[in-house]
């Protein structure tokens, strides 16, 4: 059976990879179906080296091919912060509306009014070995609004205006924002490398076997 573990506990995101690589013939994995693993920290500075290090940790682990991301936003004015520290800024205490609204007051001092921002995914493939046999980056342009709009998504989508759309990433339908997302734009590099690349050497035994 062919396999490929996605190395993220975040079930929101394995739901998301799974309908995106629903066309290629491969059986996906979470962490969660393993029996036990232990966390690969994020300790990169770029989304490239996080992805990497998540890919390379899980597959060693795991004895799998596996797949992981790391994404976060870039604001401009803000020089690219809260980048790849987009989950943890202000602190672990600091809920999302916490956390948006310190973007906000950041950008209003600046006294900047250029108010674009870019949201990034960086994605690694990596083989049991560590070794990292793809990577692919994807981006999302937008702006950032001058308020929090929306419930829909997750973590700044609120406070984010795609290019093109005069709503936010949290007012946006999701199918659309599927469509247009970083994520969606690196997953889109890695459907054609896994379809050319599973016959061979995805073959590995299930976890049961
Ligand atoms: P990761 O799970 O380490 O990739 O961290 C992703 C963090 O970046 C999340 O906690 C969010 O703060 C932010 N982020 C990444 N992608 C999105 C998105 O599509 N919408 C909103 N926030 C996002």
């Amino acid at each position: 059976m062919k396999e490929l573990l996605l190395a993220t506990n975040n079930k929101g995101k394995v739901g998301e990879m799974r309908s995106m690589l629903a066309g290629v013939d491969v059986t996906v994995m979470g962490l969660d179906d393993l029996p036990s693993y232990t966390e690969v920290p994020e300790t990169g500075e770029t989304f490239r080296e996080n992805a990497r290090l998540k890919a390379a940790g899980y597959a060693q682990q795991s004895g799998r091919v596996a797949l992981a991301d790391d994404s976060g936003l870039e604001v401009l004015a803000l020089a690219g912060r809260p980048g790849v520290y987009s989950a943890r800024y202000g602190g672990d205490q600091l809920g999302f509306n916490e956390k948006m609204q310190l973007i906000l007051t950041e950008l209003e001092e600046t006294g900047n009014a250029d108010r674009s921002a870019q949201f990034v995914c960086s994605v690694a493939i990596a083989e049991p070995s560590g070794e990292i046999i793809f990577e692919a980056d994807g981006f999302c342009s937008g702006q950032i609004a001058r308020q929090p709009r929306g419930l829909g998504g997750f973590g700044y989508d609120p406070i984010f205006e795609p290019d093109g759309f005069e709503l936010t990433f949290g007012e946006l339908n999701s199918a659309i924002k599927h469509e247009i997302s970083h994520r969606a734009a690196a997953f889109r590099q890695i459907i054609p490398f896994l379809r050319d690349f599973n016959a061979l050497r995805l073959d590995q035994p299930s976890l049961d076997a």
